[in-house]
């Protein structure tokens, strides 16, 4: 589980490698063709785009991101879809 800073764990990662081997059969990076990435150290957080953003200012997706080791192009995955248990889904 992702501390209460969003970092990822060595489980993390493994569960997060697991989950990409088993969804998709080519990883190659769309710009450099490059078949080599790191998971970011941390979580990410994609924030609700509204038109009153006191409603959602709390809100946002938390993601997984790739990035490719030779050109820097980066890649998001929803977390918890992928099976990421958050800190906040546990309770206060
Ligand atoms: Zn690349």
């Amino acid at each position: 589980m992702p501390d209460q800073t969003g970092r990822l764990s060595a489980e993390d990662r493994k569960l997060i490698l697991n989950w990409l081997q088993s969804k998709g059969k080519n990883h190659d990076c769309p710009v450099c063709s490059s078949n080599k990435w790191m998971i970011g150290d941390h979580l990410i957080a994609g924030r609700i785009h509204a038109l009153d953003p006191h409603a959602i200012a709390r809100e946002n997706y938390p993601q997984v991101v790739l990035v490719c080791t030779n050109c820097a192009h980066t890649r998001y995955f929803m977390a918890v879809p992928m099976g990421l248990v958050l800190a906040n889904d546990l309770g206060p």
